[in-house]
């Protein structure tokens, strides 16, 4: 079987642990922008190609900037996320706005950012139109749901029972409005499945949108400038698992848009991504010590971490590789779970996990918990949300990115406040 491996050792781990204790993540940065350039060259075929990071996966301005340079762009759904990439220094069409259930403010907000608006409604245009005060921007998008037409997979759900997007009748619909009201550049974008490791699930969606472009043009006499294929590219979460091949997803790619618009003398539009687990997912590890070892009627390996810094496997079941430093090549010897300390019993990484011989003390990384891992982090029970390391692109020290948050931080918003003696490493505070 394959091996997933960590790319730093114990020695680095103890060195961040003197400037903020466990847990942490730690992000590989050459590895980020390594995958940001395989996407790159999956769909260098197409002039213009860019991969619009969705923030949503590593919330933090550091992981946009080291994208920066291969040309990525961020995909964001929130004010928070449009904060962010400003904060990156993106601007105007290098950020997409892709939300749903949007307040008005929101779309002011990317309005004045200059991002590129991706409606996931028929009726957010008109909401839109009179929040931007009875314009709305020259380029706009509409997300479309294939509904029944596609099947969903597990994350996701199934496309006709998922909240987003359009119907194909709505999308006529939706793109004549938009342009009789002075919209003058169109895009299109579906997203229908994630964590697909399937190259033809992604192709197929592909065929889906090129179709319906050149429906969409024929009927209503306008031009497609892109075509916004979303994110949801997989990852292989298990050791057995194999990577999607991202540049047979490219090259399906291409021959679709020949096949169905090029050999009917219609414009390829540029292909567009929203890619954010492919690329920083398998770089960024969760580094926690083991606290307690407890034998009962299973065995219980417990850590200083919690579903609070990793929820995916408390939230989905899903797997995330362990490997117990230092013992990278001991034989399984025993079958645990491990767990956090929420009053939760689905506070576990892992369930009958066979591990080697592991003792309080030792360090562990949970793997591929670069993307939707610390991003979705809560404080339930008081947990306290993880610092973020970035092992820089370009070698040199370890950046951190994020400090850990702090009782202080935890109870800043009470009202009357509760202010405590600091109790953790508060480094760069
Ligand atoms: C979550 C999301 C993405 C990114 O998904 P990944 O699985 O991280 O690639 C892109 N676009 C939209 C609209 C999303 O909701």
């Amino acid at each position: 079987m394959p091996r997933k491996t960590v790319p730093f050792d114990l020695d680095l781990v103890r060195r961040l642990e003197a400037r903020t204790p466990t847990p942490f993540h730690v992000y590989d940065g050459a590895g980020i922008v390594r995958r940001a350039e395989a996407l790159n060259a999956a769909f260098s075929w197409c002039p213009g190609y860019r991969n619009y990071f969705a923030v949503k996966a590593t919330p933090n301005p550091a992981i946009l900037e080291i994208l920066k340079p291969a040309g990525t762009g961020a995909d964001c759904s929130s004010l928070a996320e449009l904060v962010l990439a400003r904060r990156a220094g993106l601007r105007g069409e290098e950020i997409m706005f892709t939300s749903n259930d949007t307040p008005a403010e929101e779309f002011v907000e990317a309005a004045r950012a200059g991002a590129i608006l991706n409606f996931d409604d028929i009726g957010h245009i008109d909401f839109a139109r009179a929040a931007l005060g009875g314009r709305l921007p020259e380029l706009a998008c509409c997300r479309y749901n294939p509904g029944p037409l596609k099947e969903g997979n597990a994350i996701i759900g199934k496309p006709e029972e998922a909240k987003y997007g359009f119907t194909r009748t709505q999308l006529f619909e939706g793109y004549r409005m938009l342009k009789e009201r002075g919209v003058k550049r169109f895009g299109l974008h579906a997203m229908v499945a994630s964590n697909e490791r399937s190259e033809s699930y992604f192709v197929e969606t592909a065929r889906l949108l090129f179709d319906l472009v050149a429906a969409l043009s024929r009927e209503l006499g306008i031009a497609f400038e892109f075509v916004n294929l979303g994110g949801g590219f997989g990852i292989p979460y298990r050791p057995e698992e194999r990577e999607i091949d991202i540049a047979a997803v490219g090259a399906g790619v291409k021959a679709a848009a020949e096949s169905i618009l090029a050999k009917n003398g219609l414009a390829v539009p540029r292909v567009v991504t929203e890619s954010g687990r492919y690329v920083t997912g398998p770089c960024g590890w969760l580094v926690s010590r083991v606290l307690h070892v407890k034998r009962t009627y299973r065995v219980y390996v417990g850590l200083d971490a919690s579903m609070a810094n990793l929820m995916r496997p408390a939230l989905y079941g899903a797997y995330h590789h362990i490997t117990v430093f230092g013992k990278e090549d001991a034989d399984p010897v025993e079958v645990c779970d491990v767990t956090g300390s929420l009053c939760e019993n689905n506070d576990k990484f892992a369930i009958a996990r066979p591990l080697p011989s592991v003792k309080p003390g030792d360090a562990v990384a949970i793997h591929d918990a670069g993307a939707h891992g610390h991003a979705m982090g809560f404080n339930y029970n008081g947990k306290l949300r993880s610092a973020e390391w970035l092992l820089p692109p370009g070698g040199g020290e370890p950046r951190l990115v994020r400090r850990a948050e702090t009782l202080n931080d935890l109870f800043a918003t009470l009202v009357p406040p509760v202010r405590v003696a600091e109790t953790r490493d508060l480094i760069d505070s």
